[in-house]
C-alpha cells in the first residue's frame, strides 16, 4: 500500500505537477473507501460527501446496484456488439419511460462531454449549424463540448473551436428571443435548467418553459443538458423539464444515472431528432457505449430511486439544508446561499475565502467542491440517501467553518 506521500509523488511524476502542488497545498488525503453517503480517508477519517459534481444522487455502493453490477459481472460485463444485448435494450426502455413526453429514443454513451458530443452532431444532422449556448454554461471538455462551455480560460489554448457558436446571457428568455431573430439561420440551443459549475446559478421561475417557447417559434433545435440537474438532483421530478411542462429535442443525462459506481451517460430524443441514427445506427458509435455492465447499472439506479421515494427525499433534505445553511451563514464574507434540491451553493466574497471554507469543512469532515468556472462559489451535492441527522452535520461543520472564516 502506497503512503498519501508516495501517492503525491507519483501525481506529480506521471499526471500533474499542477494536480500534485494543490494536493500537497491543501494537504488533500486519499479516499480510499466509501459507503452511503460517507468516504473514508488513508487514516480511517470519516467524510460526509457533498462533492462529487453530482454523481452520487444514490451515495457510494447503493446495494441494489452494487448486486446488480456483481450479478451481471458474473455473467456478461461487456458485450461482443456483433449479437443484441437485453441489457441495453431493457435499460433504453426504462429510460424513455421515464422520459419527458415524446422523448421515446435513447443513445448511451460512457461521459458527459459523449453525450453533449452526440447532441452536437444530431443537431447538425438535422441542418443546424449554428449554436447559441449560454453564458457561463458548461458542457464538458472535448473539442465539441468545450465550443459551448463558456470559459475562455478552458478553451484558449485549444482554439479555434468549433464555428458559429454564439452566447447569450443565461436567465433572461428575452435575450434568446432576440438572437434568435436577429439571426435567420435555424440554431441549436444548449441550456443547463441550473447553471451548476457556472456557479449553482438558479433562473427564474418559468425561464425553461420561455426557452422552449422561443425555440419552438424560431424553430430552433433544443438541447437540454440535464447531466448535473436530472435523474432527480432538484428533487420532485426526475427532471428539471418535467418541472416545467418541457419536452425538448433532445435531453442529456449523466453523473448519477450509473448509481455512482459506472461511468454512464444518455442522450433521449425524439424520433425526429434520431431520424439520422435510425436510418444508420452505425452513423454515431462508441465501443464501449451501452455496455451490458453500464445497462445492469442503470436500470438498477432508476429502480432504487423509484422504490425508495428519492425523489421526494432529495425535495425534503434540499429545503433541509438550504433553510441550515441560509441560518447558518451570518458571516460578511458569504455573499448568497441558493439551489434547489440537493443542487446548493454557497457564493463567498472571494476565491481565497471559497477556497478556506472547502477545507475548513473538509477538516470537520464534510466534503464539498468549489465550482470550476465560478470559484467563488462552494457547492454541495449531497446524496439523497442521507439522513436527517447527517443534514444537520453538515450544517453544524458549515457554521463551525463560517465562524473560521
Ligand atoms: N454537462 C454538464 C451540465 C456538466 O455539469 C458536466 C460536468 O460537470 C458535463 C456536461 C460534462 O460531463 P463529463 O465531465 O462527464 O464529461
Amino acid at each position: 500500500m502506497k503512503t498519501r506521500d508516495d501517492i503525491v509523488k507519483l501525481y506529480g511524476r506521471h499526471l500533474s505537477a499542477s494536480a500534485a502542488r494543490l494536493a500537497e497545498h491543501a494537504g488533500l488525503p486519499v479516499e480510499v473507501r466509501s459507503e452511503g453517503a460517507r468516504v473514508w480517508d488513508e487514516e480511517g477519517r470519516e467524510y460526509l460527501d457533498c462533492g462529487g459534481y453530482g454523481t452520487f444522487f444514490l451515495g457510494h455502493r447503493h446495494p441494489a446496484v452494487v448486486a446488480a453490477l456483481h450479478a451481471q459481472l458474473d455473467r456478461h460485463p461487456l458485450a461482443t456488439r456483433t449479437l443484441l444485448s437485453g441489457e441495453l435494450a431493457e435499460a433504453a426502455a426504462r429510460l424513455t419511460g421515464i422520459a419527458p413526453h415524446g422523448l421515446d429514443h435513447v443513445y448511451f454513451a460512457t461521459t458527459g462531454a459523449e453525450a453533449v458530443e452526440t447532441a452536437l452532431k444530431l443537431a447538425r444532422a438535422a441542418g443546424r449549424r449554428r449554436i447559441v449556448s449560454m453564458r457561463g454554461g458548461f458542457h464538458g471538455k472535448t473539442l465539441g463540448a468545450l465550443s459551448v462551455t463558456d470559459r475562455p480560460v478552458f478553451q484558449q489554448p485549444f482554439r479555434p473551436l468549433l464555428p458559429d457558436v454564439t452566447t447569450v446571457p443565461y436567465g433572461d428568455a428575452g435575450a434568446l428571443a432576440e438572437e434568435l431573430a436577429a439571426n435567420p439561420a435555424r440554431a441549436c440551443v444548449i441550456v443547463e435548467p441550473v447553471q451548476g459549475e457556472g456557479g449553482v446559478v438558479v433562473p427564474p421561475e418559468g425561464y425553461l418553459a420561455d426557452v422552449a417557447r422561443e425555440c419552438r417559434r424560431a424553430g430552433a433545435f433544443l438541447v437540454v443538458d440535464e447531466i448535473q440537474t436530472g435523474t432527480g438532483r432538484l428533487g420532485g421530478t426526475w427532471w428539471a423539464c418535467d418541472r416545467e411542462g418541457v419536452s425538448p429535442d433532445l435531453l442529456l443525462a449523466g453523473k448519477s444515472l450509473g448509481g455512482g459506481c459506472v461511468a454512464v451517460s444518455a442522450v433521449l430524443g425524439t424520433a425526429e431528432a434520431f431520424r439520422p441514427l435510425d436510418r444508420n445506427a452505425r452513423l454515431h458509435t462508441s465501443t464501449f457505449a451501452g455496455s451490458p455492465l453500464a445497462m445492469a447499472a442503470v436500470t438498477a439506479t432508476l429502480d432504487a430511486v423509484e422504490n425508495e421515494l428519492l425523489l421526494e427525499r432529495a425535495e425534503h433534505l434540499g429545503g433541509l439544508l438550504l433553510d441550515g445553511l441560509r441560518a447558518a451563514s451570518g458571516h460578511p464574507a458569504v455573499r448568497d446561499v441558493r439551489g434547489r434540491g440537493l443542487l446548493l451553493g454557497v457564493e463567498l466574497d472571494t476565491p481565497a475565502r471559497a477556497g478556506a471554507l472547502v477545507s475548513a469543512l473538509l477538516a470537520r469532515g464534510v466534503i464539498t467542491a468549489s465550482t470550476l468556472s465560478a470559484d467563488r462559489v462552494v457547492r454541495f451535492t449531497p446524496p439523497a440517501v442521507l439522513t436527517d441527522g447527517d443534514a444537520d452535520r453538515i450544517r453544524a461543520a458549515f457554521k463551525d467553518s463560517i465562524g473560521t472564516l
